[in-house]
């Protein structure tokens, strides 16, 4: 293998150890994405829980008020109806009649009232217990999605480790100058930074690369980059990086 050839191979290789790095710090970043999703989901049915918790109190306060009122007027209608029995005096009478009357109508008002709160505090506690039940499994899923992540996490930072090792190892191999342009073009242009040439087409940018630079690259004596993206380039007739 000739030496042009060689740097090309290594070159190749370092290339695949980088875009192996990137794609892996990638996942780092999009890995937590979901879990979060699922906790802002738990959060918003936290919040309806709560909300609903408030109204369950408002609503149970109300019906306490209704049914104290609905007792204590009892009580007074069952009062005047004793007492009734003793008036003597028609217009006492009647006034008395009259305000049982109020009471009782106040009263059947009241229990019509009771009857919508208690059909209301019902729909309200079944709403509740469906979202606790919701809660309880999105919490199950959260925990079980934890703990994949967790996991995933650790065996993704092994990884970037490892290649950081193998990075190491491979950029010690490649002469200086030629690092030292594959490092200038990563840190300025998106992944990958070597490409190959097919047929006359840069694999980076998907553009013809002139005549003369077909001409040189295919002699294989430089390592050239390509005029439109500026990335390095090889001929793939001269080694294709999938095969090892
Ligand atoms: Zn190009």
């Amino acid at each position: 293998m000739s030496k042009y050839i060689e740097q090309i191979k290594k070159l190749v290789s370092l290339q695949g150890i980088d875009t192996e790095l990137i794609d892996l710090k990638n996942k780092m970043e999009e890995a937590p994405k979901h879990l979060e999703m699922l906790q802002n989901e738990l959060d918003s049915l936290e919040d309806q829980k709560a909300q609903l918790e408030e109204r369950l109190k408002l609503l149970n306060d109300q019906k306490k008020k209704l049914e104290h009122d609905i007792e204590e007027d009892a009580g007074k209608i069952k009062k005047s109806k004793n007492k009734l029995m003793m008036v003597s005096n028609t217009r006492e009478y009647h006034a008395m009649m009259r305000e049982m009357d109020n009471l009782e109508k106040l009263n059947r008002f009241r229990e019509e009232e009771l009857n919508n709160l208690m059909e209301e505090l019902q729909s309200q506690q079944s709403k509740k217990e469906e979202l606790t039940q919701q809660i309880k499994s999105l919490r199950d899923e959260l925990d079980a999605c934890q703990a994949t992540l967790d996991s995933e996490l650790q065996q993704i930072q092994e990884r970037i480790l490892e290649l950081e090792r193998a990075r190491k190892k491979a950029c010690a191999d490649i002469p200086v100058p030629i690092l030292s342009r594959y490092n200038f073009i990563k840190d300025r242009l998106h992944n990958p930074v070597i490409v190959s040439v097919r047929q006359s087409v840069c694999t980076g940018c998907f553009i013809s690369i002139p005549p003369q630079s077909f001409v040189e690259i295919q002699k294989g004596e430089q390592i050239l980059s390509c005029p439109n993206c500026q990335r390095l380039i090889y001929w793939e007739e001269h080694y294709s990086g999938n095969k090892e």
